[in-house]
């Protein structure tokens, strides 16, 4: 039975993961619970674009032999509006960062994999129910496993157990802050048997709605349409999928471009939120990633956040593991805040300058039309693009 760990980590999605390896690198000993069994864990489809900074994360914790292999490097993304394709090319515009497009379920099994191979226990089926004591000396975990009761007492707890965890609620009201948006509109999305029609990730504006061309692999595109809140995949059969795609990527130079069709192996609705819970610490409680703060995915930055959070973070235990001082956890979250909030701002930026309005003026619709063509055409509005797609480097 457990009962005792350094770091006790809730959630065993990308973040719990990648605290965990680079903890265990670090020699320093963690316990991470996650209430799913493996197998839903490692394949729940979510994101698929990985900036620089996660790349090398991976890396540096032995997690980047597939990722090497199997990744797509990118260096740009395609806008279509107004009939338009504008290529925005990431190197010449950033100094020479580029994405590796690489889906996150196979960075769950890479990161699983791992800490069962070399160790730091990793409990499936583990749920936790409080987290007490986040400021005193010895905060305690509850969980329940195969199911008994059990508590792990920690010197610290790290809350990354998403957006609908409970470490979150271990912050008291009076210091908890909450900022949060929703959006008129969500993302249908499919996966289909279909080698991508596109070389890089295509992000469509039309007055029919937004529409993003995505892959998961050179045989596998990931596709989405903007759909009404409360949609029922139900209503839209795959012939219709296929056909608004089609209208919504239309380009006038060349009428007669389809996309490379195959069968659709998942079907799903996502709503749009942005979300940030203040501060990320209270006492020895931290929160990283998803546990803390939402963006709408059209920035691509949801897993990135949550990666360059754990990064901070075990920077800051291997600081005072190796000198005892808390200076890098005492600054935690103020740290991770000021990236996560210029994240905020960039896929709020992104969604709602691609997606169609259902409440805007044809006045704001002209508007918006006006914003994507200074970005196609001003190379210091594609640069702010392109380095805010990419990330900024950690430092
Ligand atoms: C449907 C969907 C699609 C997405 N698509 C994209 C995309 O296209 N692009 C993009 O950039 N981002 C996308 N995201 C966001 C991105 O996937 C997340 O930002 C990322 O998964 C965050 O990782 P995390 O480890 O913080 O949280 P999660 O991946 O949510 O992991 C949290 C883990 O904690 C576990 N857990 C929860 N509660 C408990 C508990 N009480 N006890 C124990 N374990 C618990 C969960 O089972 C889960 O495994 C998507 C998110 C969702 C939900």
């Amino acid at each position: 039975m457990l009962r005792h760990t350094t770091v006790g980590i809730i959630g065993g999605g990308p973040a719990g993961l990648l605290l965990a390896r680079l903890l265990h690198r670090a020699g320093i000993d963690s316990v991470v619970l996650e209430s799913r069994n493996r197998a839903y864990v490692e394949q729940r489809q979510r994101a698929g674009i990985l900036e620089q900074t996660t790349v090398d994360a991976l890396r540096a914790c032995g997690a980047g032999e597939r990722m090497d292999t199997l990744g797509l490097v990118h260096d740009g993304i395609e806008l279509r509006f107004d009939g338009r394709a504008h290529r925005i090319d990431f190197p010449s515009l950033t100094g020479g960062r580029s994405v590796l497009v690489y889906a996150q379920t196979e960075v769950v099994k890479d990161l699983i994999a791992l800490q069962l191979d070399q160790g730091g226990p990793l409990l499936f089926e583990a749920e936790v129910h409080a987290v007490e004591g986040a400021d005193t000396e010895r905060p305690l975990i509850r969980y329940t496993h195969r199911g008994r009761e059990q508590t792990l007492s920690c010197d610290y707890v790290v809350g990354c157990d998403g957006s609908h965890g409970v470490a979150r609620d271990a912050l008291p009201e009076p210091v908890r802050r909450t900022y949060q948006r929703s959006y008129p509109y969500s993302w249908l999305g499919i996966l289909a048997d279909a080698p991508p029609s596109y070389p890089e990730l295509v992000y469509a504006h039309s007055p029919r709605g937004f529409a993003l061309g995505s892959m998961r692999s050179p045989t596998v595109s990931r596709l989405y349409l903007q759909v009404p809140n409360g949609t029922d995949p139900a209503d839209w059969p795959d012939e219709r999928i296929w056909g608004e795609l089609d209208a919504r990527f239309a380009l006038r130079a060349d009428p007669d471009w389809r996309l490379r069709r195959g069968a659709i192996t998942a079907k799903a609705v996502l709503p749009m939120r942005s979300h940030v819970t203040e501060p990320m610490r209270h006492g020895r409680l931290f929160l990283a990633g998803d546990a803390a703060h939402i963006v709408p995915p059209a920035g691509a930055k949801g897993l990135n956040l949550a990666a360059s959070d754990v990064i901070i973070l075990a920077r800051a235990f291997i600081q005072l593991s190796e000198t005892g001082t808390t200076e890098l956890l005492d600054a935690y979250s103020d740290t991770c805040l000021r990236r996560v909030w210029r994240a905020e701002h960039f896929s709020c930026f992104m969604t709602t300058t691609l997606h169609t309005d259902p409440g805007h003026s044809p006045f704001e619709a002209r508007l918006q039309l006006s914003q994507l063509a200074r970005i196609a055409d001003s190379r210091s509005a594609s640069a702010e693009l392109a380095e805010n797609y990419t990330g900024p480097p950690l430092g």
